[in-house]
């Protein structure tokens, strides 16, 4: 056993309001300087839908995809257009991004949208943030941001007109939530794997996922090969750049600025301990539908007195220890399996989780005694706005199960919360 502590963070998807607060927050941080303006090291997104940049989850699509060799590595599959990969972990995807993909940043003549009075107002005309020409918009983050909508969505369907008909004509059955996405910070993080200098690299004592600036030398094989396309280019400086996990904050014992700003309070970061030898082999499980319960056998008991004594002899501070045994991430992940990775098939192991979200389905419970009869709700969850299978298909590879146990009790606690904060029986 090889005790590890690694930082993650668990985002309850059922507050998040689509605010896009805790990405603004985070560009003012972090990519307000020449060559990061199209950069969102964290972004909100409409799903279903394009995302940022565009497909960025159906690069399998474009570029292969993975799978497991008959030695159980990961290679690409046929279609794609990399050449081969060399080691368990590294992935040469090939796909890398243009601008058009993210897109191209935009600002105004703020002297002109409020200036001499016109007939029809603002007039100032969109200009390049890059090159500081007029540019026509054509795309950017969150352009379909509320339009989503189930089968209907613009990620399956440029046409928006054809999209408009068919969610009037199929109104029922149109749905959408919000994703706010960060680098993974993954235990198995194919950025650095791809690394060919060395620049980027996982902290040993917190699992932080970094680029060493003086180090990196701009070839971008950790952009085409993170399959969550969390590394950026600055073009300014031709090096790659990521979320930092707000690692200055971090070690002065602050939550990251996307988690202090967040409006719907939906973050929380703890530390996990988990075992570095077991990850090749979870990683590789053959079944993409384990891999979610493959992930959670690498995390350890931070209250074992073994893996104490264990995390000890690997050098893991007491704050650590003390941190993994207070841990809401622990709590949330491994006790009551309410949160999940973001696609676990793309196999680095991400360590940012995910609680699903309840769609409108409480008034289904009402006037039903659901507290006293729980088996009323699992009929409710197989009725829910966002269907199970969708939210089964970005958090645990299509396993349907664990997501409706977890919706089964993220309910509960809703009805709970409800009944005791109201000082009454929640069906009175
Ligand atoms: Fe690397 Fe991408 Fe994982 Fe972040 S999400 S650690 S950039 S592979
Ligand atoms: Fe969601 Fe919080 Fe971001 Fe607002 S600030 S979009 S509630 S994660």
């Amino acid at each position: 056993m090889k005790v590890k502590a690694q930082i993650g963070m668990v985002l309850n998807l059922d507050k998040c309001i689509g605010c896009h607060t805790c990405s603004v927050t985070c560009k003012n941080t972090w990519t307000n300087r020449p060559g990061t303006e199209y950069m969102w090291f964290n972004n909100v997104e409409t799903k279903p839908g394009v995302g940022y940049p565009k497909r960025w989850e159906d690069q399998e699509k474009y570029a292969g995809g993975w799978k497991v060799n008959k030695n159980g590595k990961l290679t690409l599959k046929a279609g794609g257009k990399a050449e081969k990969v060399a080691t368990f972990s590294i992935f040469y995807n090939a796909d890398m991004p243009e601008l058009d993909d993210y897109y191209e940043p935009w600002t105004y003549d703020y002297r002109n949208l409020f200036g001499k009075a016109q007939k029809h107002q603002p007039v100032a005309r969109a200009k390049s943030q890059i090159t500081g020409e007029n540019i026509d918009l054509k795309w950017g983050p969150n352009w379909d941001d509320d339009l989503a909508g189930g089968e209907h969505s613009i990620a399956n369907d440029p046409n928006i007109a054809k999209i408009e008909s068919d969610i009037k004509a199929n109104f029922e059955t149109t749905f959408m939530m919000y994703l706010p996405r960060l680098c993974e910070h993954c235990l198995n993080p194919a950025c650095v794997s791809s690394c060919p200098s060395g620049a980027m690299y996982k902290r040993d004592e917190d699992g932080i996922v970094l680029v060493n600036q003086d180090h990196c030398k701009g070839w971008r094989f950790c952009v085409s090969s993170c399959p969550y396309k969390k590394v950026y280019f600055n073009w300014s400086t031709h090096k790659a750049e990521k979320c930092t996990f707000c690692y200055p904050r971090i070690e002065e014992g602050l939550p990251t600025v996307c988690s202090e700003t967040c409006v719907g309070r939906i973050r929380y970061i703890g530390v996990m301990l988990y075992d570095a030898d077991r990850v090749a082999e979870a990683a590789s499980e053959p079944d993409e539908k384990l891999l979610y319960q493959r992930q959670l056998e690498v995390f350890l008991d931070p209250y074992d007195p073994a893996v104490i004594e264990a995390a000890r002899a690997e050098g893991i501070s007491e704050e650590m220890i003390e941190g993994a045994q207070n841990s809401p991430v622990y709590r949330m992940v491994m006790e009551e399996k309410i949160a999940f990775p973001l696609h676990p098939e793309y196999r680095t192991m991400p360590m940012v989780w995910y609680c699903p979200p309840l769609s409108p389905i409480m008034s289904y419970f009402e006037g039903k005694n659901s507290l006293k009869n729980p088996e009323m709700i699992f009929p409710g969850i197989d009725e829910m706005r966002i269907p199970v299978d969708y939210l089964a298909s970005i958090l645990t590879a299509g396993n349907v199960e664990p997501v409706k146990a977890a919706l089964y009790k993220l309910a509960m606690i809703r009805l709970y919360m409800r009944a005791a904060t109201s000082g009454k029986d929640f069906d009175e």
